[in-house]
C-alpha cells in the first residue's frame, strides 16, 4: 500500500505537494510532474467544489474540485440532486483496494450556512 493508501484508510485525505513550486501533485507521487523536484505530503481541504456529477444505478457520482487544483471522483450522499458549483463536504476517504471517497453537501437543511 502506498503512503496515500494508507492515509485514506485512516478517513485522511493527503496528498503529495511540490515542495518548490507548491503544485498539488495527482496522482500522488513523489516528484512534481511540472518542475521534477521533489514532493512533500500534507492534508488537503476536505471542502471542494462540485464540478460534475451524474448517475448510475440510483446512485450519484460527483467530480470535485479542492483547492483548485484536483479534482476527485467519489460518490455523492443525500436524497437531493445536487448543485453543480456548489461546496461539497469530503465525509469519508476510504481505501479497500479502489480509492473510495464520500461526498455530503455543506447545505444545512436547518438554516444558516456559512458563506
Ligand atoms: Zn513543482
Amino acid at each position: 500500500m502506498s503512503r496515500f493508501e494508507e492515509e485514506l484508510k485512516r478517513d485522511k485525505f493527503v496528498c503529495s505537494e511540490c515542495s518548490r513550486c507548491k503544485k498539488i501533485v495527482w496522482p500522488p507521487s513523489n516528484y512534481c510532474n511540472k518542475c521534477l523536484n521533489e514532493t512533500t505530503w500534507r492534508e488537503i481541504s476536505r471542502k471542494g467544489k462540485l464540478v460534475e456529477y451524474s448517475y448510475n444505478k440510483g446512485e450519484c457520482f460527483g467530480i470535485v474540485e479542492f483547492e483548485s487544483q484536483i479534482r476527485i471522483v467519489g460518490t455523492v450522499k443525500g436524497s437531493e440532486r445536487p448543485d453543480v458549483g456548489q461546496i461539497m463536504n469530503l465525509e469519508k476517504c476510504d481505501y479497500d483496494g479502489d480509492e473510495i471517497f464520500i461526498f455530503s453537501s455543506t447545505v444545512q437543511r436547518n438554516g444558516s450556512q456559512n458563506s
